[in-house]
């Protein structure tokens, strides 16, 4: 255990869910807690702001999920861990620098980039990456400002809750979704936008999807759209995968939300009836559910996308997916990639280019060959790659906390030269890298919900928050709410 005049000094990288859960499990663990270990933690983020994807990724659409910042915001605002953000791992601290004031680190950095998909023509103009997307509609800084929507088709290629929540946010009109947090910017960009049909294409069946039965269902909730399934897709299933689907409580929700929009279809079809939306209104979009459609080729004109080609498949007798042989181009002005997440390289820490994660076992950092790198740990999406609820960072954590206390017991961590808990802020002052604090985000905070008070949704509701998106802006107001003397 450290020394009992010592505080054992962390540093965790990365204030998404993943780095404030690991300096929350530590804190809660009965080393801590009955006075046998002191810490002392600081969490860095290179955002001016804490909460990683649950403020940059999380849909605006979907307040319960970006609730869970309250929770969070709970956790930090104890003042047991020390914030420290617009400070960035590999630019503005370096390795050796954190391990001269740090006994451990901990690296929560997740994963903001898109995963390939290795087809022709992915390249062009009005192909697009579902992760910048979702960085524009949730306002993170380092993205551009403006987004072009100007194609009325458009392409969702994946059939996770990613593509979800890219089909749900290019299917709901402006003035529903100005009842969320959306930056100014982005509900503009909305408002002008011309898309009237948004295709999903799933390589696999319905049942292989990996939704949520209450994201697929919300699909079809907003005003003016109709959900278009294809009977074809259904009618694929085989007896046998029924069986299956109905064996599974999950699937089976997802699948029978499909049947049953497929049934409403057909009836409305025989009835001679128009199609309306959800809430019986007039339909000004639809969204067209495409299964078994393997990607093959995004076509394009003059440099610019114009539409792509697919193969269609089937299940072979292992399950595996295989095609048919039979292709078939859609018309299209734009296609978002919804493959995936991939994590980036830190520099000076050992990664696993392939599956985009820090190399680890069970939270402790290896290089290559599979040797401990004593002192650095790993958590959430940047340990085990880009899957998984914000709930699995809780296990994640659990696991990575009990690793490094094990090695705090046994003594196999080399203690950090520079003790003094400002010596830190000195260091960063020194090379001229200015910091926002919690008190900072609290302001920023206070800032964006009073610009959320003094605006109007289309109900002529006052607004809960509007963020702000400018990271000048946002570091302005942060640092004139802030206290800390060194970072004056
Ligand atoms: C579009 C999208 C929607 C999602 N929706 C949901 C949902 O509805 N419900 C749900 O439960 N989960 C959802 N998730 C999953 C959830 O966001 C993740 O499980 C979770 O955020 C992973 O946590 P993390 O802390 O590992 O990574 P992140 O949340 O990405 O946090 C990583 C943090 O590290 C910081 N960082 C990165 N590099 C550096 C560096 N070099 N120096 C300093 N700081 C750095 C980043 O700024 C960020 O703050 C969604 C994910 C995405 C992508």
């Amino acid at each position: 255990m450290s020394s009992s005049q010592q505080p054992f000094r962390l540093a965790v990288i990365g204030s998404g869910p993943a780095g404030v859960y690991a300096a929350e499990t530590l804190l809660r663990s009965k080393q801590v807690k009955n006075g046998d270990l002191e810490v002392s933690i600081d969490l860095f983020d290179r955002m001016p702001t804490p909460f990683g994807l649950i403020r940059y990724g999380v849909a605006p659409d979907h307040p319960r999920i970006k609730g869970i910042i309250t929770a969070l915001h709970r956790i930090l605002g104890r003042g047991d861990i020390r914030f420290l953000g617009d400070i960035e791992f590999g630019t503005d601290l370096t390795a050796e620098e954190l391990r001269t004031h740090y006994d451990a680190v901990i690296f929560a950095t997740g994963a903001l980039q898109d995963a390939d998909l290795d087809i022709p023509g992915i390249e062009l103009a009005g192909s697009h990456g579902a992760a910048d997307f979702v960085a524009w509609y949730d306002g993170n800084p380092d993205y551009p400002r403006t987004w072009e929507l100007d194609a009325e088709s458009v392409a969702v290629i994946g059939n996770g809750n990613v593509a979800l929540d890219v089909s749900r946010v290019l299917s709901k009109s402006a003035d529903e979704l100005l009842r969320t947090e959306i930056p100014s910017n982005v509900y503009e960009g909305l408002q002008a936008a011309n898309t009237t049909d948004v295709h999903i294409f799933g390589r696999r069946g319905p049942a292989q999807t990996k939704f949520s039965p209450l994201e697929a269902r919300e699909l079809a909730h907003p005003r003016g759209l109709q959900v278009v399934m294809d009977p074809r897709d259904l009618e694929q299933i085989t007896e046998a995968e029924w069986e299956t689907i109905k064996a599974d409580k999950r699937t089976d929700q997802v699948v029978r939300n499909f049947s049953g929009w497929l049934e409403e279809q057909q009836r409305r079809e025989a009835a001679g009836e128009e199609p309306t939306d959800k809430h019986g209104g007039p339909v000004s979009r639809r969204l067209h559910m495409h299964f078994w459609h393997r990607p093959v080729e995004v076509l394009g004109e003059d440099g610019r996308v114009t539409g792509m080609r697919f193969e269609r498949t089937r299940l072979d007798a292992e399950g595996r997916v295989e095609g048919t042989g039979e292709f078939v181009d859609y018309e299209l002005g734009a296609v978002y990639r919804a493959v995936g997440y991939h994590g980036s390289e830190l520099p000076g820490i050992p990664y696993d280019a392939e599956r985009g994660v820090i190399h680890n076992v069970a939270g402790r950092v290896t290089d290559t060959e599979g040797t401990l790198v004593p002192g650095l740990y790993a958590n959430g999406w940047i340990k085990r790659g880009p899957v998984g609820l914000i709930g699995a960072t809780k296990s994640d954590a659990i696991e990575t906390i009990a690793s490094l206390l094990e090695d705090i017991e046994s003594g196999t961590l080399t203690p950090a030269p520079e003790r003094d808990e400002d010596a830190i802020l000195h260091l960063l002052e020194d090379k001229g890298v200015p910091f926002t604090t919690w008190d900072g985000w609290m302001a920023l905070d206070e800032h964006e919900k009073a610009l959320g008070a003094a605006a109007v949704d289309a109900d002529d509701e006052p607004r809960a928050r509007v963020k702000v998106v400018e990271r000048e802006e946002m570091v302005r107001v942060a640092r004139e709410g802030m206290s800390t003397p060194a970072n004056a």
